[in-house]
């Protein structure tokens, strides 16, 4: 039974071993960000409680990993068909948390049931290679087997989308999972973990454990989790991913981004405009895709920067649960205040703010209006943070080839864009730009489940991005077997290596 009164929990459980349990210790506080005010409580796991899911997740191992893939495969089925049914009610509790409007939850969590929809045909990716006659009467072949006990530690911004970027994938491989989702969105979870169980899955394949660096600790140095996926912030992507590997164990850490858009003077720039307002405003500008950036070249500039400006201040600011909402508010007081000082610093750097959204009309809750800036320099506080609020900031370039110079000297490498009507420009921008994912006329490249997702440089720590084949790579291990049936007219092999098939 899918029953919204669950979400209603004063206090938000853990869930191991297929049941909620609220450990004890440390207890936060989780915020309606549209009002201010305390909405739920969550328990902040110590080492303790981690081991109680490792030890969880350890037992449910052999059994999971043994059931036939399309046993696994049919439980996937079964969780994309109550995950379709819960889609609002999960956006719902996203928007409560999270602040950004319900038609963009929606959104969001359309794309993690895409990659739930992408795992239902895992048997077909799971298949390994044969080779017959490597030698005489000799043959090889491969398997991909689960890694074991594998965790992910996933950021604010996407409380539905980023998990599963990573558990179905994990999961449908063999492996089980640990997810400790971010502190202050931590009820998507919990509902995603019922309706798993509900599709049949058994106790302690999936397991959700909440808290703060503590229990990302524990986390990084238990001997029993064999893989850990992370996505957030650089510095925190960086110590995961240096972490991780000391410990031995296999890690991707997706970090931050600062998403540049070059707009190109042939491009139809009110088509241009509307697709950058989407991705700078959307979500307050709390998306790892946000495009934060514009780079406009040439004569595009004046132009662009007025339609710019139109269009940021008819964007609607109010409660993400409200119709007609363009832009909800942003996470929290203290990372409101943050991008407020950066717009402050904007100003006093001597960038030209068109906009200045820096006081909020509202009275409650952590409202932002937009803010744009024009004449943005590359060594300003401005261009060189993720601010990760409703700011955008626009650059000039004289040329093509001085905008890609200026976007691969990004230490950021996540997304970008290029809007322009000419084939050669946007096919000489996708071949030299350093960017892990690239949009021609397309602001923001939404994950698409069966690609994989990742950035470059500071934007990824790690060699495989999430989910589509790659996901597949990472949540499992090569294993290369060659036989032999030894009968009268084969010899035996002596001491050296073969010359001869
Ligand atoms: P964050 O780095 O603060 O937190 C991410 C996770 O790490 C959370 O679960 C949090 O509890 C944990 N964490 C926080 N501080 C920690 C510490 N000191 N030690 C150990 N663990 C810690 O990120 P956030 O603010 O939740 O999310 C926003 C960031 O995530 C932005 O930088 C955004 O660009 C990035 N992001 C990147 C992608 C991508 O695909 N590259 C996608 C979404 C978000």
């Amino acid at each position: 039974m899918n029953k919204p009164a669950e979400l209603k929990l004063d206090t938000v459980p853990c869930w191991i071993g297929g049941k909620p349990v609220v450990s004890a210790g440390r207890m936060g506080e989780v915020y309606n960000p549209a009002t201010g005010q305390v909405a739920r409580r969550v328990p902040y796991c110590d080492a303790a409680a981690i081991d109680t899911a490792v030890q969880a997740a350890m037992a449910a191992l052999p059994d999971w990993r043994d059931a036939s893939i399309l046993r696994r495969a049919r439980v996937m089925q079964k969780f994309l068909h109550l995950l379709q049914a819960q889609q609002k009610d999960i956006a719902r509790l996203i928007t409560a948390e999270h602040g950004k409007t319900l038609p963009d939850a929606m959104g969001s969590v359309q794309r993690g049931i895409e990659v739930v929809e992408f795992v239902c045909g895992l048997p077909q990716l799971l298949k390994g290679e044969y080779s017959e006659n490597v030698g005489t009467a000799v043959d090889t072949h491969s398997l991909r087997q689960p890694v074991g006990v594998c965790a992910g530690i996933t950021p604010f911004n996407f409380p539905a989308m980023v998990p599963m970027w990573m558990f179905p994938v994990a999961i449908a491989c063999g492996n089980t999972f640990i997810l400790k989702p971010s502190e202050k969105v931590p009820s998507a979870a919990i509902r995603m973990a019922e309706l798993f169980k509900e599709a049949g899955l058994p106790d302690g394949v999936f397991n959700v454990v909440h808290g703060d660096k503590a229990a990302v600790d524990a986390i990084l140095a238990h001997p029993g989790i064999a893989a850990v996926s992370f996505v957030g912030s650089t510095p925190i992507a960086k110590y995961i991913y240096e972490t991780c590997a000391k410990n031995g164990k296999r890690v991707q850490a997706l970090g931050g981004a600062k998403n540049h858009a070059v707009v190109l003077p042939d491009a139809d720039l009110e088509f241009a405009a509307d697709a950058l307002i989407g991705a700078a405003y959307g979500s307050a500008g709390e998306r790892c895709m946000a495009i934060s950036a514009v780079v406009a070249v040439g004569a595009a500039g004046d132009p662009l920067v007025k339609l710019l400006e139109k269009k940021a201040k008819a964007i609607k600011i109010g409660p993400g649960d409200q119709d007609g909402v363009d832009m909800g508010p942003l996470i929290t007081g203290q990372h409101r205040d943050k991008v407020a000082s950066y717009i402050e610093k904007g100003k006093a750097e001597g960038a030209k703010a068109v906009l200045d959204g820096g006081k909020p009309s509202l009275k409650e809750g952590y409202f932002l209006g937009t803010t744009l800036f024009d004449h943005v320099k590359t060594e300003m506080e401005i261009y060189k943070h993720e601010i990760f609020g409703p700011v955008l900031i626009v650059l000039r370039a004289d040329t093509l080839e001085e905008a890609i110079a200026l976007v691969n000297r990004n230490p950021y490498a996540n997304g970008t864009a290029i809007f322009t009507e000419s084939g050669g420009a946007a096919r000489r921008f996708e071949n030299e730009v350093q960017v892990g994912m690239v949009g021609v006329n397309v602001p923001i490249p939404v994950p698409v489940a069966f690609y994989s997702f990742g950035g470059w440089k500071n934007s990824l720590f790690g060699d495989l991005h999430v989910h589509g084949a790659e996901g597949v790579k990472f949540y499992t291990r090569t294993k290369v077997v060659t036989t032999r049936w030894p009968h009268q007219d084969t010899p035996a092999p002596g001491l050296n290596m073969p010359t001869l098939g």
